[in-house]
């Protein structure tokens, strides 16, 4: 990113599946900025209370302290005059998010996302692909299969619950690749959700 002009800003997007290391490589990027004596702050959607009421959490343990907000709409006044602006589980968001975050970089800040970039059918995250398209970068993360070890690009979801939002991860997903990822098929989900058949 040396080629950027001093004022001037840019979105990254960190994407891939769950356990593919997004959280880790967020974290990473932001304590490297705050090594540059850059002031950061990073937010994550209020649903996701996972493992800390306030701070991003991975898999691994590593954790950052940061900001919990309802709607991307309040990001812009919190995040005052950071010069980083780091977004966990931007899949989260509301889609309001896509302008913030442009507005964020126009601003002359580094706005740095961290999302699932497909939902638990293999399908397009909300807003991610707009997110994506927009950012200057975007970096594909994999996870490993716990099926066969293959790079993994998909989330498998072990219950038969159809939400497309269903936290509390851990037991819930496991990273797959192509070939081990199976969509639950209707007739499972209907047995198991009559009343929306
Ligand atoms: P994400 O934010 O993408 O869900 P995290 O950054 O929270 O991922 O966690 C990544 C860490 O998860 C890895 O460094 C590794 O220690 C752990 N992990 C657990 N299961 C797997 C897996 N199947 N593949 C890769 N990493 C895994
Ligand atoms: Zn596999």
């Amino acid at each position: 990113m040396q080629f950027m002009r001093p004022g001037c800003g840019w979105i990254e997007v960190i994407c891939g599946s769950m356990y593919s290391g997004k959280t880790e490589e967020l974290i990473r990027r932001l304590r490297l900025a705050r090594i540059a004596r850059k002031e950061v702050l990073v937010f994550k959607p209020e649903l996701d209370t996972r493992y800390s009421a306030t701070g991003i959490v991975s898999h691994n343990e590593q954790s950052l302290s940061g900001v919990a907000v309802s709607r991307a709409r309040m990001i812009p006044e919190l995040a005052g005059g950071a010069e980083v602006v780091g977004v966990d589980e931007a899949q989260f968001f509301d889609g309001e998010l896509v302008p913030v975050c442009e507005e964020l970089a126009r601003a002359g800040k580094r706005v740095v996302c961290a999302g699932l970039d497909k939902d638990w059918r293999g399908e397009p995250f909300g807003l991610m692909p707009r997110l994506m398209a927009v950012a200057e970068f975007v970096t594909k993360q994999h996870a490993i299969c716990v099926v066969c070890g293959n790079p993994a690009n998909f989330s498998q979801r072990k219950t038969l619950a159809r939400e497309q939002v269903l936290l509390g991860a851990t037991d819930v997903y496991e990273a797959r690749c192509r070939q081990c990822f199976s969509v639950p098929d209707e007739e499972q989900l209907e047995l198991f959700h009559p009343e929306k058949a």
